[in-house]
């Protein structure tokens, strides 16, 4: 949900947002009745067809990944958080309560895992005392600490919890959402 779906002729974001519609596809919406893993029914010609009019949610309009929030700011750190489309996964960070919010593109679920820029930055962050909250395929995974980190990292475990029926070894694993498309 978000300034992905800008108007057209807000290049700057345009530019950084390339291609990518993630934050208008892979969340829940409820200010739109939007479930998980549903493109928003406003995206149009690599736009939002109602920006800028009322009906667009205020969290449309305030809502910008860590990418192209470092991008716009110009923030030291944005060499160091990859482009949604090149890692498979977008995230945003809420540095008050120290969380992190990742998202993984269903189609490509392990591509992020092979980002190094990705994986080091969130590493960091588990080490620097946020909780990053990973939804994958439809379930989410709660890591407080770097060995929970490196465990994610090591084996699939939506394809475990999926193909057992159960959560299995992270505590908080849960199902959110809708089943994301086969
Ligand atoms: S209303 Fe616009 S900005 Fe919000 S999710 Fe839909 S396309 Fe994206
Ligand atoms: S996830 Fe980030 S890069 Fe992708 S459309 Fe949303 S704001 Fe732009």
């Amino acid at each position: 949900m978000g300034q992905a779906k800008r108007r057209k002729d807000a290049g700057e974001r345009l530019s950084h947002c390339r291609t990518c519609t993630y934050c208008c596809s892979l969340p829940q919406i409820e200010a739109l009745a939007k479930p998980a893993y549903s493109p928003c029914t406003h995206i149009a010609d690599g736009g939002c067809s109602i920006h800028g009019r009322p009906e667009r949610p205020g969290a449309c309009a305030a809502y910008a990944c860590a990418y192209l929030t470092a991008r716009l700011a110009n923030a030291p750190e944005r060499n160091r958080i990859p482009h949604p489309l090149d890692c498979g996964a977008y995230f945003h960070r809420d540095p008050r309560e120290k969380l992190i919010f990742v998202f993984v593109d269903p189609a490509r679920p392990f591509l992020w895992k092979a980002s190094s820029l990705l994986v080091d930055f969130l590493r960091l962050q588990v080490g620097a005392g946020f909780v990053l909250f990973i939804t994958d395929r439809g379930r989410q995974m709660v890591i407080r600490d770097p060995g929970t980190f490196s465990e994610i990292l090591a084996r699939d475990f939506v394809a475990l919890a999926d193909r057992e029926g159960r959560a299995l070894d992270v505590p908080s694993f849960r199902v959110v959402g809708s089943t994301p498309p086969a």
